[in-house]
């Protein structure tokens, strides 16, 4: 990786010109004999690093990543499938527990859970904290199955990212068996190098937490990994303020601008 200590210390008339100089050097081929073309490449990249003056970490170029993180929800799937379980969920709920409405709401507030930007709980989470896990996954994952939610364009982002020898993680507020049934659904499971969820941090992607402790068990370098999310909070704002490099989803076709 080159340090961005070495992107400070040149005028800035000098690194233009050597950029131009090796600029029109690889376009003349000079180099091609007499040295391999991916060390004048380098030699480039690191004159791009000088004459743009980036200054830290967060701002070194995507040629820098190494690692790309993966938000789950909405942007690998579309979490539509949540929208049409609830309503089984939540008849669950009302079934074993004896607890709908206000009385619910109540319950979900005392396990320190927030309705989504939908208005729902996260069943999960709920069902979690009320000990209907397995009943929940018991229809979560035949959900899976049946239905279709990974977004096109991700087994083909994920093959090309592989093959350029990058790192894949997934990065989610979702439980461990909910990413590893997605991945295992969609056989994505061989390209994906870690898995970080709710359960690893002990919280959720809105907490500092969760990130130095996503940096802690795998080891990262923030400013060699993107995150790409959907959610400009927890994938972007958040992750930015510890060094990662970020790419906001708006819509599913945006994933294909990683690569
Ligand atoms: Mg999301």
């Amino acid at each position: 990786m080159i340090a961005s200590k070495s992107c400070d210390s040149s005028p800035p008339s000098e690194d233009t010109a050597t950029l131009a100089e090796l600029l029109s050097k690889e376009a003349e081929g000079v180099h091609k004999g007499s040295q391999p073309l991916i060390s004048l490449k380098k030699e480039i990249l690191k004159t791009i690093c000088k004459t743009n003056n980036f200054k830290s970490s967060t701002e070194l170029p995507l040629t820098m990543i190494k690692t790309y993180l993966f938000d789950l929800d909405d942007t690998l799937i579309d979490t539509s499938i949540y929208a049409r379980l609830y309503p089984k969920i939540i008849s669950l709920i009302e079934r074993k527990k004896t607890l709908k409405g206000a009385e619910l709401d109540m319950k979900a507030i005392s396990f320190g859970l927030k309705k989504n930007k939908f208005g729902r709980w996260d069943t999960g989470d709920l069902c979690g904290g009320l000990g209907l896990l397995e009943e929940y996954y018991a229809e979560l994952e035949t959900a899976i199955e049946i239905e279709s939610v990974l977004h096109d364009t991700v087994e083909g982002i994920f093959a090309k990212l592989k093959k350029k020898g990058m790192k894949i993680g997934i990065v989610s507020n979702s439980m461990q068996r909910t990413i590893q049934a997605y991945l295992t659904k969609y056989k994505l499971a061989k390209y994906v190098d870690f898995i970080f969820s709710s359960e690893d941090a002990g919280c959720r992607k809105d907490n500092d937490l969760y990130w130095k402790k996503l940096i802690e068990k795998q080891q990262l370098k923030p400013q060699e990994c993107l995150m790409v999310g959907d959610d400009e909070l927890e994938d972007v704002q958040i992750p930015a303020k510890f060094g990662f490099k970020t790419f906001l989803i708006q819509k599913p076709v945006d994933l294909e601008k990683v690569i």
